[in-house]
């Protein structure tokens, strides 16, 4: 179980984004990314290794107020590019971070091939991303339904290019913790 930071407000959130997971680097991690909401439009940067990796790879300005990252420490799948979060679905309206380990992973990727969505990573978390996306509607209301047929441990954070500005967080058995600003709000999985 690792990191987890997420910003909306109306700062860019970027810097903030990355300055907390600078501050989440003492936990230990074999990877990091961050997501972020602008135009109905979702970026993704992820990277294996140090977050320096990561910074190396992101363009000079990512526009955005508003959006998640994660240090991860792998349970379920090697520490690669592809397995590192967030993870999205097939049409990248969703994009999710997880701390903590879902254990009905298998029996839940199976119900998506059902439904011929493909995972294209090896981690427990990416079953997520298209469980949210399939169950259409708000993403608020799509977590709660989704986590009553999830068995396992997660603080999580989403957000959704159709609803830029809102992030969800949910936990249980991992921390998540919201910080309150004056128009703007975090959260975190540690202090
Ligand atoms: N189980 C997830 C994975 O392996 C999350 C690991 C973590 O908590 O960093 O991708």
């Amino acid at each position: 179980m690792c990191g987890i930071i997420a910003y909306t407000g109306s700062k860019p959130a970027r810097e903030i984004l990355i300055d907390g997971l600078r501050r989440l680097e003492y936990r230990g991690y074999d990877s990091s990314g961050i997501a972020l909401t602008h135009r109905k439009r979702i970026k993704t940067f992820k990277a294996a290794g140090k977050l320096s990796v990561l910074e190396d790879q992101l363009p000079a300005t990512i526009d955005g107020v508003c959006g998640i990252g994660h240090t991860r420490w792998a349970t379920h799948g090697a520490p690669t590019d592809i397995n590192a979060h967030p993870h999205s679905d097939s049409k990248n309206r969703i994009a999710v971070v997880h701390n903590g380990i879902i254990e009905n992973a298998p029996a839940l990727k199976q119900k998506l091939e059902a439904l011929g969505i493909n995972c294209q990573s090896d981690t427990d978390t990416e079953v997520l991303a298209h469980l949210l996306a399939s169950h259409g509607g708000k993403l608020i209301d799509a977590m709660s339904e989704v986590l009553l047929g999830v068995q396992g441990t997660y603080g999580l954070a989403a957000i959704d290019k159709d609803d830029p500005g809102t992030i969800v967080v949910e936990r249980n058995g991992s921390p998540v913790i919201i910080g309150i600003g004056k128009n703007e709000m975090l959260a975190a999985s540690d202090m």
